[in-house]
This record gives C-alpha cells, structure tokens and sequence, in this order.
C-alpha cells in the first residue's frame, strides 16, 4: 500500500528566485508503513504548515530526497495494532499526537529529558498524508468540543506550553514576546493565562500586532519603526520585563532582547536558528551584573497532556482560516511564504465535523 504524501523532492530555498535552485514540494506516493503491534493508523484530517518546514527544503535536517513533511495534525483513528497495550483507545476516536515517540529505555529517557532520545526519529513519520502509523504512546485524544481543525493545532500548542515551563514564569511577572508568528502567537495566549503582565508583542507586521491585541497583548511594539528599548522603558515602569520569549528567529532580533531584560529575569531563545548564527554576549553586563538566565528548547516533551488540556481554551479560529486540500500542497506552500495567514493547513481527507 502506498499513500499520497507531501514532500520535498528537491532541496533548496523555497524563496530562490532562480527557478533551477529553488526547492520543490510535490505529493508524491510513498509506501504506508507496516502496522506493528503497538501502533495505530490514523486517517489524517488535517496537517498544518510548519514555520519549520521551509528548513527542512534548505537541508536542515538532511538532504536525502524525498522527505515526507508533515508533524502538526489530527485525525481519526482507523486501525489498532494486535498488542496494544492502550485501552482507552477506540476505532473512529479523534486524535492529534506527538511525531517523536521516546523509546523509554535510552538514558536521556531514563533520565526524564525524553527531547535527547537517542531513538527519537524512529517514529517520526509525515503527517501530510493521507495516514499516518504511529506507536500508541504517540497519539492523544481530542477532548470533545475541540474540532479535528483546531486539533491539528496541539503540536505547535505544546511548543508555546514548553516555551512557558521554561520561562520558569510567576504570576504577576512582565512578559514579552518577540515574533507574532504562530509559536509567538501562542506562547502570547499561554502566558496570558498564566498571569503574565505588561504583556507585550514585538513585532513587525501591523497584521500580527492586532492578532495579538485581539489574542490577550496589552501592549505591541513595532521594532522597525519604533524605539524598542524606550517603549519597553516605558511599559515596565523603566525595570525591563522578567521574561522575554523569542519566536521569531530572527538573528536581527536576538541580540536587543538582552536589553529588554530585567535584572534577574529570564530570556527564552525559543525559535529554530541558522546555523552558526552567533550572539554576541558581554557576560559582565548580562550574567554577572544582572544575573539573567538564558535558556532555549529543542522538542517539546511532557507538554502535550497540558496542550491538550488548554486546546478549548485557546482562540484559535484566526489560525486555521486559510485551507488547502492535500493535492494543491505546492500553492499552500506558496501562501504559507507570502505570510498572508498566520497558519496555513492542509486538509487531507474529508471528515464531518462533529463540533
Ligand atoms: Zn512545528
Ligand atoms: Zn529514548
């Protein structure tokens, strides 16, 4: 059996003006993998285009073509393995998951930090596809007034739920957020309900800003137009934030986010970067003198249960406005990079929604 999957058929930036070296994204037939024991085939509903994804194109993660894409999306389940452990676990149950299953056994597993798997790719299967097989330890049920749209969501909600564990954030504590992308955009929205104040998004697209205002931002800043360091003076009552996430992995941005700092406070590098790319850091200034933690992640473990439970809570219609069936990926991949929607998704087969 063979499924009608998205791919990268040939590396490259997907923004190359020079039509030879540009990358491709195709739907191509590559073959459903086996059902073992533990797994579950799901028949996806939908699967969401990843600020990653793009990276992938350029080679980030390897370049041996074609790479299946695919790891934010719901669907429901069609079929269960002979030895599955999981009794809760039905055929037609709503799902989203986790693309990275975590071998458990390994010492980073052992050790509670399951992102260092040493088998963490074993599973990691596209989701744009018409299935996807994965481990039953991988997938997670939708609570009920969450529709499969919104489901395909959870990946990129555990994202901004790890990003706030690792804020180490306080009730009452300043925040910003850099970068109104969807990890911004949501990091923003779990933050708010996490008691942060001040809370504020820098960003430069005036879209983005208002889909923050409208998402829980007090504030917004414009980097490019406005005094980035004055304003956040001006918010914090001159004292910086405590927190200061980045989601736009931008190498312009990072840099400034040290001085938007509080003494003590804590700043998240929480986007993908270039390689290489380095920040220049003067540790008299911002270790010694003010103590700041700086601190960044890679996946996120142990946040999907608490994803889950936060998805009815979350506004999320704004990021799921914009949807392609599988087929039309090309184009999708297209509007995705003109950023003429926060979130673009892909709908790989029709089912009725229920909520
Ligand atoms: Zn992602
Ligand atoms: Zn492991």
């Amino acid at each position: 059996m063979s499924v009608r999957t998205v791919a990268v058929t040939r590396i490259g930036s997907l923004k190359a003006t020079d039509e030879a070296a540009r990358g491709r994204i195709e739907v191509i037939d590559l073959p459903e993998p086996d059902l073992g024991p533990e797994d579950v085939r799901v028949r996806v509903a939908y699967s969401a285009i990843c600020g990653s994804d793009p990276h992938l194109a350029e080679g980030f993660f390897g370049t041996d073509v074609p790479i299946g894409l695919g790891h934010e999306l719901s669907g429901v389940v069609e079929a269960l393995g002979p030895g599955l452990r999981r009794t809760d676990l039905a055929v037609g149950d709503r799902v989203s998951g986790n693309f990275l299953r975590f071998c458990g056994s390994c010492r980073p597993c052992q050790q509670g930090r399951q992102q260092f798997c040493e088998h963490i790719q074993e599973y990691n299967r596209p989701g744009m596809s018409e299935t996807i097989t994965w481990h039953e330890s991988q997938l997670y049920k939708l609570p009920h007034s969450v529709s499969l749209l919104h489901g395909c969501l959870l990946e990129p909600v555990s994202v901004a739920v790890r990003i706030a564990d690792k804020t180490r954030v306080r009730v009452g504590d300043r925040v910003a957020i850099c970068g109104g992308g969807p990890i911004g955009q949501l990091a923003l929205q779990v933050m708010a309900r996490y008691g942060a104040t001040s809370l504020t998004m820098i960003e430069p697209i005036a879209e983005r800003r208002e889909l923050a205002r409208r998402c829980g931002a007090e504030h917004t800043i414009d980097p490019v137009t406005e005094d980035q360091e004055g304003r956040a003076r001006e918010i914090t009552d001159g004292r910086g934030f405590d927190v200061v996430i980045d989601a736009s992995g931008s190498p312009r941005a990072t840099r400034g986010l040290l001085d938007l700092a509080a003494q003590g406070g804590t700043v998240v590098y929480g986007a993908m970067y270039p390689t290489g790319h380095e920040l220049p850091l003067d540790l008299s200034r911002y270790l010694y003198l003010r103590e700041l933690t700086l601190t960044g992640l890679f996946v996120s473990p142990y946040a999907f249960p608490r994803a889950v439970q936060l998805l009815p809570h979350l506004h999320l219609d704004e990021f799921t406005r914009a949807v392609f069936p599988l087929e039309q990926a090309a184009e999708a991949f297209e509007v995705h990079l003109s950023g003429r929607y926060p979130k673009v998704v892909l709908r790989c087969n029709e089912f009725e929604e229920l909520v």
